[in-house]
């Protein structure tokens, strides 16, 4: 992990910052400030590998959170405080001269946990090369998966105003070995937020690891076929689309709710805190976090009552609920454990850890949903989670009077693709006409796996207009998709039926009306989109 110097005295000041905030109002609200800002520097340092650093930092963290005591009066006595300034100072200096000698070796890489998620449709991506003959192919297939693919010579630079976040693919073949690094750092220091995939790269130590110092996010061997690189990049596209972890803080105490908050907030977790028991049913259904962080005790409620009383529900059975106590008998943990709780922190609470178990629980758990709700083909929504899922979207969109419409898609003469291509390569067609869908719909669709080639989706404020005129640019780019058989192509097609509430008022009956439609479509030639409306 590379971290640029500018970022490292970034983090310098505001450490520095909130400790000169503390010295002119000496609150335990500012100390809180303190200690969470010491505690983002750290895992900064962890993150980005900066070992050199770490130590100075964590033995920082590890002072200021023996001070981290309700106890304790502020402002501090003299003697921790200059211990306190000592150590700051120290790790300011220590900062100044890493940042220095890094200052000529710049590089930055992107953290996946710190990428932004893309919300635009179209994602500009560039091809750089300098035969922009051999890649022509590939950038027009590209651009029926949503991406806006052009090609850019070496040697020329990219327009100004482009993309923040683009995906950059380099033909690194005819570039000169010694200039590869230099490069990749140059584009990896204008796009930190980019994705650069370096194509035509040799298996060979020296290559590949000259193409990943420099900054780039994955190699493509020579020889890959165009097929697989789109197969790589949507592969890609979908991890960085991970929305952000929640986590639901049950705490009665509104100081500590707001320190937990703090510290996950640092590390891009989002967070919502409950001060009274008897309210996170309410906050967990409108709230739906990733993992609840829960007290042990609160007034009217201890927190292993209130752990047996969340599994009473079905749909929070695998939740994972860690405990945040000053409890530090380990008898009573098991057994708050053996009670629906799935790990046990004591306070005061090392942030460092406490975030640690908090990705790790919720890493497990979202895996976990995924094998429940996904499909594995495509990833998409499974048959019952796709048609859960609209019946929840569509009692939102009647709460607010919106439209919503609804449609069923299904590819033509699959049987045929099957019986000439094979199952396998059947089950590739599918899979990019999911990608496909992936790529064009906005994050609030639902794209669900119906059933073998057929595929239901849920537009949220969208009226049978708009439905069509989105479904028929799709359905007109997946007929242009080549897909790869032995060394030549052949093409597809897929047919649509779009029904709309609230013409059609349940779930059930816009499945139906949908389908009716798709009917039609299929009945009138195929490779068409029908709004059942004749
Ligand atoms: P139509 O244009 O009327 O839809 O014709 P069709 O041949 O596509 O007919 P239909 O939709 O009834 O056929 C679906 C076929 O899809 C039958 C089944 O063998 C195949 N299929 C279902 N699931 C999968 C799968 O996961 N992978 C592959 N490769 N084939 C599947
Ligand atoms: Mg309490
Ligand atoms: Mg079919
Ligand atoms: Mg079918």
């Amino acid at each position: 992990m590379f971290c640029s110097p500018e970022e490292l005295l970034q983090k310098t000041l505001a450490l520095s910052n909130t400790w000169q905030r503390y010295q002119t109002t000496p609150t335990f609200e500012c100390f809180v400030e303190l200690a969470v800002s010491i505690n983002s520097f750290t895992e900064f340092l962890i993150d980005k590998g900066i070992t050199a650093l770490h130590h100075a930092s964590h033995q920082l963290e590890q002072v200021t959170l023996t001070l981290f005591n309700k106890d304790i009066v502020h402002p501090l006595a003299q003697a921790a405080q200059d211990d306190l300034n000592e150590r700051i100072l120290a790790l300011g200096r220590m900062a100044d001269t890493h940042a220095t000698a890094a200052a000529g070796m710049a590089e930055r890489r992107q953290d996946h946990q710190h990428a932004i998620t893309l919300e635009q449709r179209v994602r500009q991506t560039w091809l750089i090369g300098h035969d922009p003959i051999v890649w022509n192919g590939l950038l027009v297939q590209l651009g029926y998966f949503g991406m806006a693919a052009e090609f850019s010579l070496w040697n020329q630079d990219l327009p100004d105003n482009a993309d923040t976040a683009p995906l950059l693919l380099l033909d690194m073949r005819s570039l000169p070995d010694a200039d590869w690094t230099s490069r990749i750092q140059a584009l990896r220091q204008r796009f930190p937020m980019g994705q650069i995939i370096c194509l035509g790269v040799l298996s060979d130590f020296e290559q590949l690891q000259q193409a990943l110092r420099g900054g780039s996010d994955s190699c493509l061997l020579e020889g890959t076929p165009s097929h697989t690189i789109i197969e790589h990049i949507m592969d890609l596209s979908d991890r960085h689309e991970q929305e952000a972890y929640r986590v639901l803080i049950v705490e009665d105490s509104k100081t500590a709710g707001h320190v937990i908050r703090r510290t996950l907030e640092e590390n891009q977790i989002v967070s919502e805190v409950v001060n009274d028991p008897r309210q996170a049913l309410t906050a967990l259904r409108q709230f739906n976090p990733d993992l609840i962080l829960m007290d042990m005790y609160m007034p009217n409620c201890t927190g292993v009552e209130l752990a047996r009383i969340i599994r009473q529900h079905n749909e929070f059975l695998s939740t994972p609920i860690v405990y945040l106590s000053g409890e530090t008998n380990v008898a009573l943990q098991v057994d708050a454990m053996r009670l629906g709780g799935d790990h046990f922190l004591t306070k005061p609470f090392n942030p460092v850890f406490l975030n640690a178990i908090v990705k790790c629980k919720i890493e497990r758990y979202r895996a976990l949903r995924r094998t429940m709700y996904h499909d594995s083909l495509t990833g998409l929504l499974n048959h019952s989670s796709g048609k859960n899922t609209l019946d929840m979207v569509l009692s939102s969109m009647a709460h607010e009077g919106s439209m919503l419409s609804v449609v069923m898609m299904d590819i033509d003469h699959f049987k045929q693709v099957n019986d000439n291509y094979g199952h396998p390569v059947g089950d590739q067609v599918i899979r990019s006409l999911a990608w496909l869908l992936k790529q064009r719909l906005r994050k609030q669709d639902i794209i669900c796996r119906y059933g073998g080639e057929e595929f239901l989706i849920g537009l949220p404020h969208t009226d049978a207009e708009q439905a069509y005129a989105l479904m028929d640019r799709i359905r007109q780019d997946f007929a242009q998709i080549h897909h790869p058989y032995r060394d030549s192509y052949f093409m597809s097609t897929v047919s649509g039926g779009i029904s709309t509430y609230p013409l059609h008022a349940s779930g059930d009956t816009l499945i139906k009306a949908a389908d009716e439609a798709l009917y039609k479509a299929k009945r009138s030639g195929r490779n068409r989109v029908h709004t059942g409306v004749d």
